[in-house]
């Protein structure tokens, strides 16, 4: 996708820079399409499109960045996502290993009682009854948010434990806000109401190519728009032109300017800020992802397991092959083992674990490979509000320079959500456009 004429260029450019080339890159891209505005571009610093929602296909399996799954209360959103990719309805069939025992995905109140019954059983129950009774507390942290939630005792057995393991805080360093957007409830009705992103029963997932068959279909509406291996080093702006300044090394070590005077970044707001010359402490927490390739038909009936306890180094486990329905009759299998308490952590102690928990044997596995993510999720600590409106507060000082994505906005979104924000950004694109008296095409 590279091209000589970019290069000759001189930066002399009026298109719109999009920065990035995950899902909100691409939808963006596809929604000014519609809007029927050519003139953008989209840089991407890796040789394929599709950020975190990209696939890639292993021993004949695809393969995602740890499971993804579609489920969308945006009914509109939906629609167009599933006319977008065909997918498969699939029934949700997800555990959770909690002291050692497996209980249902998300969370039955009623399982959870047989838990150490009959001590944790009643300490549940009592302290569920006194968080309800009591006046809330002053939600200063996530602690707070939880046990005012569900109660103390359910705090420390199930939710403390796994955001301390998700996010390597303490879960009283944690924000209240991680509990609104990660857990998506406000109170205990949210908890147990149907259909939710909390609590779905299904989802949807690609007839074939994997949960980055969305992003491959939107690539490749765009691939006459998308440059990639482009990696964006530094912006500056240029009052008198009312220009941006991109700088983009390619992977001849080349730096590469471009310009505009509309910016839609979906970078990681740490590395939008880096490029401006500012610092920002905002965190990302990196993810370490091992894959099995392993000798059995199947190793389980899970879509996905979740293990809360500390002592197990991994989060969750996935098997691709329980997404997709075709891949039954297959002999072989992938597992994927999420790891974000020890991203350094060797594909040997994932292996020992699993021969711990009795999931396969050590002689079953076949091949291994680790990928890296860096800014898996962003990290709502105490000072992230702070840090995040010091961050605002200096693009504020560029109105022409827009957020889009979950990495570039630093919250927690899922594709339908990014999906139909771009929509609204398309819409905001085209009219700065327009005020800037520009043709369109
Ligand atoms: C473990 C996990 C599970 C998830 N599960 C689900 C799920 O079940 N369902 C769901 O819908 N969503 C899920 N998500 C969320 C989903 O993956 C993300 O919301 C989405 O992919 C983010 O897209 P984005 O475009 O905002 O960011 P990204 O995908 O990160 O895209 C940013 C792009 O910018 C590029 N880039 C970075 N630096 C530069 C640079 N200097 N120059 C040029 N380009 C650069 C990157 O290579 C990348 O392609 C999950 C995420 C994680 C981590």
């Amino acid at each position: 996708m590279h091209s000589n004429s970019d290069k000759q260029n001189n930066g002399q450019n009026t298109d719109i820079i999009i920065l990035g080339g995950g899902i909100a890159g691409l939808s963006i891209s596809h929604h000014l399409l519609n809007s029927g505005l050519e003139s953008f571009k989209v840089y991407e610093s890796q040789a394929q499109v599709g950020g975190l929602a990209r696939s890639f296909r292993w021993h004949g399996i695809a393969c995602d960045l740890a499971p993804h799954r579609l489920f969308s209360e945006n009914k509109a959103i939906l629609q167009e996502l599933l006319d977008l990719v065909e997918c498969n309805k699939i029934s949700r069939d997800s555990e959770i290993v909690l002291s050692g025992k497996r209980i249902s995905d998300p969370i039955n109140i009623f399982e959870l009682l047989k838990v150490n019954f009959p001590f944790h059983s009643f300490k549940l129950i009592f302290s569920y009854l006194r968080a309800k009774l009591t006046p809330d507390r002053e939600l200063q942290n996530f602690d707070d948010f939880v046990k005012n939630s569900y109660g103390d005792a359910l705090n420390d057995l199930f939710f403390k434990p796994y955001a301390e393991k998700l996010l390597g805080i303490k879960s009283h360093e944690i924000a209240a806000a991680w509990g609104t957007r990660k857990l998506r409830v406000s109170g205990f009705r949210d908890a147990i109401k149907k259909d939710t992103k909390l609590y779905f029963n299904y989802f949807y997932y690609p007839k074939s190519g994997g949960y980055g068959a969305f992003c491959q279909t939107l690539g490749e509406r765009v691939e006459h728009k998308t440059q990639t291996q482009y990696r964006l080093e530094k912006i500056n702006y240029i009052k008198a032109e009312k220009n941006y300044e991109c700088f983009f090394r390619d992977t001849d070590g080349q730096l590469i300017c471009k310009k505009s005077p509309t910016l839609v970044s979906t970078l990681p707001l740490t590395i939008l800020l880096q490029a401006l010359g500012h610092s920002s402490s905002l965190n990302y927490r990196k993810m370490r992802l091992v894959y099995l390739h392993v000798n059995l038909e199947k190793v389980m009936d899970q879509q996905w397991v979740y293990f809360i306890d500390p002592e197990t180094v991994f989060n969750r486990i996935s098997e691709f092959k329980n997404f997709y329905p075709q891949h039954a009759q297959k002999n072989t299998t992938v597992l994927c083992a999420e790891i974000t308490s020890n991203p350094d952590c060797s594909s040997d102690e994932v292996v020992d674990e699993l021969v711990r928990l009795d999931i396969l044997k050590a002689a079953d596995v076949l091949d291994i490979k680790i990928i890296d993510i860096p800014n898996a999720y962003p990290v709502f600590d105490q000072q992230y509000e702070e840090n995040l409106a010091s961050a605002k507060s200096i693009l504020d000082q560029h109105p022409s320079l827009i957020l889009l994505g979950r990495q570039a906005e630093f919250i927690h979104q899922d594709i339908d959500e990014i999906y139909a924000a771009a929509k609204d950004t398309a819409k905001k694109c085209v009219s700065i456009f327009e005020s800037h008296g520009i043709d369109h095409t």
